[in-house]
């Protein structure tokens, strides 16, 4: 009889895994055994369910963030609420026209100048 060298149950000598744990023995090493393919089919089907559960909860939770992002991005939509002076610097008032710091033009945010 040999002995499990991961979890110690004694195993049958011409074993080569492990019965309790599934390690590989001596012997399986020197057979260069694999893993029994339906073992690990078995084992990828289960990750890709946990998988596949996991992706779903975090689907619905991000399409929930989106959501709710949608709806204070529609009652809130950002506005600066300040002109920066692009001489001084100085926060001027959204609806500034001339910084009220050094009378710089304050070049509006958003406001098309026919380029002709
Ligand atoms: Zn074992
Ligand atoms: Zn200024």
């Amino acid at each position: 009889m040999v002995y499990c060298s991961n979890c110690g149950t004694q195993i049958a000598d011409d074993a080569y895994f492990c019965s309790k744990c599934g390690t590989k023995t001596d012997k399986g090493n020197a057979a260069k055994a694999i893993y029994p393919p339906d073992e690990l089919r078995d084992v990828f089907y289960q990750v890709g369910i946990e998988l596949e559960k996991a992706f779903n909860t975090a689907a619905r939770e991000t399409h929930a963030a989106i959501k709710q992002a949608k709806e204070n991005w529609q009652q809130k939509p950002p506005q600066p609420q300040t002109v920066t002076c692009s001489k001084c610097t100085n926060k001027n008032p959204n609806s500034a026209v001339y910084c009220y710091s050094c009378g710089t033009k304050l070049a509006p945010n958003e406001e098309p100048h026919g380029s002709a």
